[in-house]
């Protein structure tokens, strides 16, 4: 099942504008997510956030706890 354009839950990409659609337990599961149209990588810190997110609800707590990392190439 697809989620309707801008009604599923996401963050708005700081470099693109692009929705990046991700869930709580996404961030929870993995350290990264990417801007599908920039490539745009947010890491969460997940040392810094190990108690917190065990208490997140709110997508936006952990999305403001998300480093904006640029995509690099070497
Ligand atoms: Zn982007």
């Amino acid at each position: 099942m697809e989620n309707s354009p801008g009604q599923s839950a996401g963050l708005k990409c700081p470099d693109c504008g692009s929705h990046i659609p991700t869930t709580i337990e996404v961030l929870l599961h993995n350290a990264a997510i990417f801007c599908s149209n920039c490539g745009l990588k947010l890491t969460i810190d997940r040392q810094e956030s190990k108690s917190g997110l065990d208490k997140l609800r709110n997508l936006d707590e952990a999305l403001q706890k998300a480093n904006k990392v640029k995509k690099s190439f070497s």
